[in-house]
């Protein structure tokens, strides 16, 4: 009863084509993107994004939302819409649209020893297995603090391998780059991107020294191949935080930085934080106190 209740609310409420913004309003599959709700009276809105729902936190982001787009979602236009309720418990709706255009992916042949390739021993295996359900577990977490400003890339190198560069390893495809390589000499600092709290700091069979950032609402930032590690789970960091040293670590071809970004689960170009969330003046500022 409650559920049509609500639904009759929803379907009735006002809809409001002015207040929320979308940045960039055309993005590449892979690609974040961010919606602003300009609505001061708002207490409450959420938007209905790859199935699931989304929660603006506008106490301490001022009505900013992170989204990705699926690589290989397909190219269109889609439809936003969110849903608020404001001081008075009135619901209303917001709509704007996000076009959606096929990223154009370099394709890059590699060499390995099978060993590294098609690793077939039971206890390598079992490994493998362990720390990726400890890293999807990790994806999974949606810490309500969001540090979603002041991002910058973990080196000043220049980049080697983009995001979902498609690789073809000894002949065979394989899936996409799940990050960015910037080509860093080994011993080159590693830096947090962005603020957050280190969730692994450990040696994982493929990535080598690993650092896992936590960085609120679904955002991750894994730096990976390191030589060595600077911090410990649990560390608070800030953005630019020396977090370990750039190496060769874990299945790699030579020295260089590999940095994935995950939000809500979802693997998605990091290079498109440092534009979307490089400005640190919207951290915190309740909403109606400007
Ligand atoms: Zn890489």
């Amino acid at each position: 009863m409650k559920g049509w209740l609500l639904l009759l609310l929803l379907v009735a409420s006002p809809v409001f084509a002015a207040g929320l913004k979308v940045y960039p309003r055309q993005v590449q599959d892979g690609e974040a993107f961010l919606l602003r709700l300009e609505a001061p009276d708002v207490i409450f809105a959420a938007v209905r994004w790859n199935d699931a729902p989304a929660i603006f936190d506008l106490q301490h982001d001022r009505g900013r939302l992170l989204l990705a787009v699926k690589p290989g979602q397909a190219p269109g236009r889609y439809p936003l819409q969110v849903y608020a309720v404001d001081r008075a418990g009135r619901t209303r709706r917001y709509r704007n649209e996000l076009n959606v255009v096929a990223a154009r992916r370099p394709v890059e042949r590699l060499t390995l020893p099978s060993a590294q390739v098609t690793p077939r021993k039971p206890a390598v295996l079992e490994r493998i297995g362990r720390e990726r359900r400890m890293l999807q577990e990790i994806y999974a977490v949606d810490t309500p603090s969001r540090f979603w400003s002041g991002f910058r890339r973990p080196v000043d190198n220049p980049v080697g391998s983009p995001f979902g560069l498609r690789r073809i390893l000894n002949g065979h495809p394989k899936s996409p780059h799940s990050g960015v390589d910037f080509r860093s000499p080994r011993g080159t600092p590693v830096r947090a991107p962005g603020a957050g709290t280190v969730r692994l700091a450990d040696t994982l069979f493929y990535t080598g020294k690993t650092v896992v950032i936590d960085h609120g609402g679904g955002l991750v930032s894994v730096l990976a191949h390191l030589q060595s590690l600077g911090v410990k789970p649990g560390r608070d960091v800030r953005p630019g935080t020396i977090v370990g040293e750039v190496g060769s670590t874990g299945r790699s071809t030579g020295p260089h930085l590999h940095w994935t970004v995950r939000l809500g689960g979802i693997p998605t170009d990091p290079l498109t934080l440092t534009t979307l969330l490089r400005t640190r003046e919207t951290m915190v500022h309740p909403v109606g106190k400007d």
